[in-house]
């Protein structure tokens, strides 16, 4: 490579490290505004820690990509999340009641038939159909 071209190679990386620290300012200086008490170190430290995995999803993100979940209260960081998850707690409102019945009528209403893996059954589903039904009659009669 000449000489020429490894300076502009690392003027190029030069300036994408400036651009990463301060899109990471950007970010730890929005979380503050929101009460949530994060230092950029403290993020990375996290997403390694996880393995760049969501804990409720699963699934595997970029660093930067998490969203630090926190105690509205506190705003101390319970675990790094994605964005869809975030948004499914943001709707909850950190409201545990709800989340245990939504558990609980997803449970009463879905796992069976995912567990066993039915497929277009029409007896199997007609019979899942009838244990939504009372499970949902279970549900409503607070059971
Ligand atoms: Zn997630």
């Amino acid at each position: 490579m000449p000489l020429k071209d490894i300076e502009k190679r690392r003027a190029y990386d030069r300036e994408r490290g400036k651009t990463a620290e301060r899109k990471a300012q950007k970010k730890v200086a929005n979380w503050k505004s929101r009460g949530i008490n994060i230092t950029w170190e403290d993020y990375e430290r996290m997403y390694h820690a996880q393995k760049g995995r969501c804990p409720i999803s699963g699934e595997t993100f970029a660093l930067g990509e998490l969203v630090p979940d926190h105690d509205h209260e506190t705003g101390y960081v319970r675990a790094l999340i994605c964005g869809k998850c975030n948004t499914a707690l943001g709707m909850l409102g950190d409201r545990r009641e709800m989340v245990y019945r939504l558990l609980k009528y997803i449970r009463a209403t879905d796992i069976d038939q995912y567990e066993k893996g039915i497929r277009n059954l029409e007896a199997e589903r007609k019979e899942a159909l009838r244990r939504s039904e009372q499970a949902m009659k279970n549900i409503m009669a607070g059971s």
